[in-house]
Formats: C-alpha cells, sequence, structure tokens
C-alpha cells in the first residue's frame, strides 16, 4: 500500500467522473461500484498504468476487458438489485463480474476459455468475490441447472439471440446482448420478459468481440490459444502464474458417462504428470481432481472441455481445493 496504489485509487475515482459521470451516467449504485472495484487487478501486469483509460485493453488470446462506460452501462440496462440472480456470459477478465457482484445477489459467470475463467475466477476469489461462480463452456447454452435468472448479461456479439437465453431469463427479467457481425455494426439489444413475451425495450450502438461458438473453437482452437498463453507467459512470467502449484476440483457435465471419459481422462492426466483422480458422479457429471503445476492443469482444464471423441461436454464448473498429499499418479475412482 505505498504511493502506487494510492494514484490507482485517485486514476479509478477520475475514470468514474471524467467517463462516466460526464457522460450523464446517475445510477448511483453503480457508480459506487465503479469506484470500488480495481480494474488495476484485471489487467495484464503490463497494462497496469492504462487500467484506467477510456477504452478496451488486451487480456490474451485475442480478447478483451471491456470500456469502462460500456460496462457501467450493460449493468445498468439489465437493472439488478441486491437479491438479483444474474447469468454473466463472456466473462473473460472478471472485472464484470465484480461489478455486478456488488450490485447484485449472485452473479454466475461463464467463459469459453479456460486460461481466462481460470485467471478471472483466481482474482475474484482474492479480491474476495464468495458471490460469483464462475465455470468454463458455451454461454450460447446459458446455464441451465441455475436458471431462471433475474439478469442476463452477455460480452460478446451474437448474429442472433441464442433462444437458450430467452428461455432461462426469468419473468421480468432483462437480457442484454450485442447483436451483429463480428467487424461490423452491432446494437446492444436489450429484452424484457413479460410471460412468453419478450420486448425489445431499448438499443444502442456497440462494438464486442464476436461470440464464438462453442462446437466452433474445436479442441484445436482452444489448444492453439493455450500454448500460444503460455509461450508468452514463459516469456514475460506474465501473472505470476508459471511454476505455482495448484489444486482443483472439477465437474463436468453434459454426455460425460459411457463414453469413456474417465480413461481418456486418466491417460491425459498421466501424460501431463498431473496427480489427480476421476470418477462418475450419480447424476450423470464426472467429477475429477487435478493438482499440479498452475498451467498444467490449465492445459488438463482445456482438455475436459472437450473431453474424448463421443462426449459431448456442456459445462465445466472449477473450484480451489486444498491439495490431497497422499495422491500419488492418476487413478480412476
Ligand atoms: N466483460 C469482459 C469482456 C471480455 S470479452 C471483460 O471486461 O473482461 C468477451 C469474452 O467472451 C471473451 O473472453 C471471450 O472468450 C468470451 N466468449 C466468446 N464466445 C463465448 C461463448 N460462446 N461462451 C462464453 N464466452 C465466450
Amino acid at each position: 500500500m505505498g504511493d502506487s496504489s494510492l494514484k490507482l485509487a485517485e486514476r479509478r475515482e477520475r475514470m468514474v467522473e471524467e467517463q462516466i459521470v460526464a457522460r450523464g451516467f446517475t445510477d448511483e449504485r453503480v457508480l459506487a461500484a465503479m469506484r470500488k472495484v480495481p480494474r488495476d487487478l484485471f489487467v495484464p501486469p503490463r497494462l497496469v498504468a492504462q487500467a484506467y483509460a477510456d477504452r478496451p485493453l488486451p487480456i490474451g488470446l485475442g480478447q478483451t476487458i471491456s470500456q469502462p462506460y460500456m460496462v457501467a452501462i450493460m449493468t445498468e440496462l439489465v437493472g439488478v438489485g441486491p437479491q438479483s440472480r444474474v447469468l454473466e456470459i463472456g466473462s473473460g477478465s472478471g472485472y464484470q463480474s465484480a461489478v455486478l457482484a456488488e450490485v447484485a445477489g449472485e452473479v454466475w459467470a461463464l467463459e469459453l476459455l479456460a486460461p481466462l475463467a481460470e485467471r478471472a475466477r483466481a482474482t475474484l476469489s482474492r479480491l474476495g468475490y464468495g458471490n460469483v461462480h464462475t465455470a468454463i463452456g458455451d454461454g450460447a447454452q446459458g446455464w441451465a441447472e441455475q436458471a431462471p435468472f433475474h439478469a442476463i448479461l452477455v460480452a460478446a456479439a451474437a448474429e442472433k439471440v441464442p433462444p437458450a437465453l430467452f428461455a432461462q431469463l426469468a419473468d421480468g427479467g432483462r437480457l442484454a446482448i450485442p447483436v451483429g457481425r463480428a467487424r461490423g455494426n452491432q446494437v446492444l439489444l436489450v429484452y424484457r420478459r413479460d410471460g412468453d413475451t419478450f420486448r425489445e425495450v431499448r438499443e444502442t450502438g456497440c462494438r464486442f468481440v464476436p461470440l464464438v461458438s462453442g462446437t466452433a473453437t474445436g479442441g484445436r482452437g482452444v489448444g492453439a490459444a493455450l500454448r500460444s498463453l503460455s509461450q508468452r507467459r514463459h516469456g514475460s512470467g506474465h501473472h505470476g502464474e508459471v511454476g505455482r502449484m495448484k489444486a482443483v476440483r472439477v465437474r463436468v457435465s453434459g454426455r460425460v458417462q459411457g463414453v469413456y471419459y474417465r480413461v481418456s481422462a486418466q491417460a491425459e492426466g498421466r501424460r501431463l504428470g498431473l496427480q489427480g483422480w476421476v470418477r462418475n458422479t450419480s447424476d450423470g457429471a464426472v467429477m475429477l481432481h487435478l493438482q499440479g503445476a498452475g498451467d498444467v492443469v490449465d492445459a488438463m482444464l482445456d482438455w475436459c472441455r472437450v473431453g474424448p471423441a463421443a462426449a459431448r461436454v456442456s459445462r465445466v464448473e472449477v473450484d480451489d481445493v486444498a491439495r490431497d498429499e497422499t495422491l500419488q499418479g492418476f487413478e480412476v475412482r
């Protein structure tokens, strides 16, 4: 807590005044959240000096942390209160998740790219946001087990609204989603559910990265992205994650039983030199315990998201757990 953190707090205050209040934004609860959440912890270390700039910034894997003003607008548009259950799709750095966690009751945050999801989860837990639940998965399918949601906020542009999101919206709830082509014009649409009708209540121009289809990226796309991330990490000591040991408990749902998921996971875990175990759960999911170096665990999580050929993974949920010192190798339980 020296000069530099004071300066960051000052910059955060100026960001709110000059970029948000000055543009006519008045929602006090959202302003208070933006004054509180340390955006500098959600950007890569080399970009900390720009953390409070009036624009999106790169966070790796071709993705960006949204412009502060856009985060304020999105948070206001979904109209959440202290009791609200919110689904956030495309959580990226986790910054929007933290802002939502300040104004809503509970936040379920989905991110397609495992390394980003992992980093966001670590930052959010370090800041003590116990009301944010993160998972790796394709947001176009929503999060059926936790539905309905009072608000759904999508931070990546879709060509059309994924039907699952309408289905998972509570009566009276709001869905905010940028719609349009990847590099073309997009509009931020807001729908309000009224029984079985969905009224479009507002729109404004915007620019977001595309909502990628989970199946289109396949294992290869994400794997390549992961490799480039770990190269960068090794090059620059990115986020200080290299070599750090960790243990996680993972729940994989979808079509994952009767498809050789466990033996394939064991083979992959052994190949990567991880310690852990894998077992089926009585409700049709697969549970894994993984421990080893941080980026190797990340690589395994990436494999878990795809699984063996016959599997259809719909969701991967990850929790930090204590290391189990009694484990040796990787077993099927
Ligand atoms: N609000 C975030 C924005 C991140 S950019 C932030 O401020 O950090 C949008 C994110 O959406 C990217 O991280 C991208 O990986 C993710 N994304 C794209 N398609 C997705 C999908 N189908 N499901 C879940 N996340 C997706």
